[in-house]
């Protein structure tokens, strides 16, 4: 493959990486670097510090003081307004620029750009969105209960410092849902980018100052899940952690997090189902659930319906379609505007996919297509050929288990309640897609499914709206109103006004 990481980063132009604590970027004290390999060739892109717990400290305190002593929470709502619609429009400016820097860093092709909630835009658009809730944080006035007159108010306050940790696979959308409300709360922040994804979140970092954000206020410290983010998320003086990541690392963060009884949300893993209903077209169905598990990401994406749960009157024709597409996808440089997918992220995640095909085959399940490497130039990359399982029993581990990877597992089924419970037999429940004709069929089968977000016929991430898993696919919601309010405290001051109350 014609991939040359270095013209591109010369193209880009990508700088090895740098901590940012207190406004200024610098190496880690032990001077340990890591360097990024890039999944499609294993070239080497770039190197970053990687903080242990003496840079971690430091950030920390720094966002400590940016808090307490200000002046980012006490702001004036209007110029904090100001400030994240100017850093909205720096992002969409800087579109072209952070997308080629993306794509040296997690290998997601800059063809994917042009899905909404995989853009620059998306990001902008959640920084607009929370801008907005700033001058309307109110809290609310309230009555006396047991007579006598009294003034009672609630008010919603900033929660402090803030950690957030961030995966590798959709830096634009999850930077942007984390920092913005906090921003918008008035919190700081010590940001944690993935070790696979940093170089493109150092750079959306660095135009903070550039809209006016003060030094201290976000701080980023690169490197790995030890000993970086096991240090923040330690850390005594962190009030919040807000984690999007595995369930594995979102449960380590709950037992660690409950010495201090930090403020916790977590947007973990998911098996979601696509539930095909024999009244729907089945082959626009398999087109999308298996787009989902292909196209852009390769199935590397939190809410892809990675499980599609399909009525046996329609079965034969979901699958076709859902091959026509396995067949339809194209690997390389992600550079090429032709490349439409991206390799798995890492080595290791290259051979858990692989095993997953291995047990998929050993546990019965019938391998339509894919599963295997391709040869030739692509072999130096972490690819895999997209996966169909069709004969899935849902007790499989290729059905329970997020793969996140150009698998779908295809389980077949004859009724709407057989449909329900298959869908709900997971431990997680992040998302779910219903693909019907009938509108009752639609709100009925929603209602019943123990999942964080369902699309009907089809699927959406938008900034104002609420996104979030039930079960073990995390706690809490990111997006619109709920995401703001959770990096707030809501406090009551009362006062009596006669003698009466005292
Ligand atoms: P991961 O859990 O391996 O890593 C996430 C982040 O946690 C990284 O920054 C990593 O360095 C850090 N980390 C690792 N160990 C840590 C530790 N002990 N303490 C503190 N931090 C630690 O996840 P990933 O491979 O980057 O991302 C894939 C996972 O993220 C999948 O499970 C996917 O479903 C999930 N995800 C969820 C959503 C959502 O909104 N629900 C969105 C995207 C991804």
């Amino acid at each position: 493959m014609s991939l040359t990481v270095q013209q591109h980063r010369a193209q880009v132009g990508l700088q090895d990486g740098s901590l940012f604590v207190d406004g200024q970027w610098r190496q880690a004290r032990s001077g340990k670097t890591w360097t990024h390999l890039h999944p499609a060739t294993q070239e080497p892109v770039g190197t970053f510090p990687v903080a242990d717990a003496e840079d971690v400290d430091e950030a920390v305190r720094a966002a400590r003081r940016a808090f307490d002593e200000g002046p980012w929470p006490n702001l004036p709502a209007g110029q904090r307004v100001k400030i994240l619609h100017r850093y909205a429009d720096l992002l969409r400016e800087n579109a072209d620029e952070l997308r080629g820097l993306q794509a040296l860093d997690n290998g997601v092709p800059l063809s994917f750009g042009n899905v909404y909630a995989a853009s620059v835009d998306a990001a902008a658009d959640v920084f607009d969105h929370h801008a907005g809730w700033i001058d309307k944080a109110g809290g609310e006035t309230l009555p006396g209960y047991q007579g006598g007159e009294h003034l009672a108010m609630t008010l919603r306050e900033p929660i402090g410092v803030a950690a957030a940790i961030l995966p590798w696979n959709a830096p634009f959308l999850l930077y942007a849902q984390k920092i913005a409300p906090a921003l918008a709360a008035g919190c700081t922040v010590v940001l944690k980018p993935s070790e696979y994804a940093t170089f493109v979140v150092l750079r959306m970092v660095e135009l903070l100052a550039d809209a006016g954000v003060p030094d201290g206020v976000v701080n980023v410290v690169t490197g790995t899940g030890e000993p970086t983010g096991g240090a923040l998320i330690g850390h005594e003086l962190v009030d919040k952690i807000s984690f999007t990541g595995s369930r594995e690392v979102g449960k380590r963060i709950v037992e660690v997090s409950a010495a201090t009884l930090k403020r916790v949300s977590l947007e973990l893993g998911g098996k979601s189902p696509a539930i095909v209903f024999p009244d729907t077209d089945a082959s626009l169905a398999g087109m999308t659930a298996m787009g989902m598990v292909t196209l852009g990401l390769s199935g590397q994406g939190c809410v892809v319906c990675s499980r599609a749960l399909v009525h046996r009157d329609v079965y034969d024709e979901f699958l076709t379609a859902a091959e026509m597409i396995a067949g339809s996808v194209t690997y390389g440089d992600p550079f090429d505007p032709a490349v439409l997918s991206s390799p798995l992220i890492n080595d290791k995640q290259l051979h858990r996919v692989l095993g997953f095909v291995e047990s998929g085959k050993q546990d019965g399940a019938r391998l339509i297509t894919g599963g295997d490497r391709p040869d030739g130039e692509l072999g130096a990359g972490n690819f895999v050929n997209p996966a169909i399982f069709a004969d899935v029993d849902n007790k499989m581990s290729i059905a329970q288990q997020e793969i996140f990877g150009p698998v779908l597992s295809v389980v077949p089924f004859s009724d709407e309640d057989e449909a329900v419970r298959l869908a709900n037999d997971t431990e997680y429940g992040l998302g779910a897609g219903v693909f019907t004709a009938d509108a009752q069929r639609a709100f009925r089968v929603s209602r019943r499914l123990r999942a964080g977000t369902v699309g009907i016929n089809g699927f959406q991430v938008e900034p104002h709206l609420p996104f979030g898993g039930y079960k073990q696919s995390g706690l809490g919601r990111e997006g619109g109103r709920s995401s703001f309010e959770s990096y707030t405290e809501l406090k009551t001051v009362l006062m009596p006004l006669t003698d009466e109350m005292m």
